[in-house]
């Protein structure tokens, strides 16, 4: 299926009342519909895989914003820290020091969305809400990671009572880390994708990450 610029559109002018912004995830899907989007006017596309990624970006125009939002691993992040403009799925201390690391010695500032893990499934990544409180005074000492905001994925379900309950209470640790941290930079909060946008609107998002509503489904 090739991408669909009317939904596209649509959505681009159903995200203007909230001031949020469209993520959009190409994984698994060819380079040429990613340029296709491109051509319609879209800046920031998300991919899951690093090889994947290194490899689109090498073909397509160099403007594009690359989101990685897969699971990062400690020994990946040096490959991609160059081309990525911010990487939502931080789930631990230990990659925080790996990319606090290369980023300096690249010399550059990397901003991060940390994951929480507010699903009900056992198998999503992420930190716990209260690993991350207790976490705030180790932050500070990470002096070339800009924490951008926070990142979660709700319980896939059809019940929206679920899952606007998860994204409120993501909401509120944001509230809650943002009189701790930079405030210049603590900004962003992503959450929502195809099947929960609306809600995740509702609940604050200001980054949502779709990918089969504009892209089609993947195999
Ligand atoms: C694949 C993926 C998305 C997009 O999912 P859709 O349901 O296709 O919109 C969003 N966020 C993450 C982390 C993903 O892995």
């Amino acid at each position: 299926m090739a991408v669909n610029i009317e939904a596209y559109r649509n959505l681009t002018e159903e995200l203007k009342p909230f001031h949020a912004k469209l993520i959009a995830v190409s994984k698994t899907k060819p380079a040429n519909d990613i340029q296709a989007l491109y051509n319609a006017g879209q800046r920031d596309f998300g991919e899951n895989y690093v090889q994947e990624m290194l490899e689109k970006a090498s073909q397509l125009p160099s403007d594009i914003q690359w989101h990685f939002i897969g699971h990062l691993q400690s020994n990946k992040v040096k490959s991609i820290l160059k081309t990525t403009s911010l990487i939502h799925g931080v789930d631990s201390l230990k990659l925080l020091n790996t990319i606090n690391t290369e980023a300096g010695k690249l010399e550059i500032k990397t901003d991060v969305l940390l994951q929480v893990h507010i699903a009900e499934e056992e198998t999503k990544f992420g930190f716990d809400k209260s690993e991350i409180l207790e976490l705030i005074p180790e932050f500070s000492s990470l002096e070339n990671i800009r924490i951008s905001g926070l990142m979660g994925m709700a319980t896939f379900t059809e019940d929206m009572t679920q899952v606007k309950k998860e994204f409120n209470c993501l909401h509120e640790l944001f509230n809650q880390l943002k009189t701790n941290l930079n405030k210049d930079y603590f900004t962003e909060l992503s959450m929502g994708m195809t099947q929960d946008y609306k809600v995740a609107l509702e609940c604050g998002s200001t980054m949502i990450r779709i990918g089969s509503a504009i892209f089609g489904s993947r195999n």
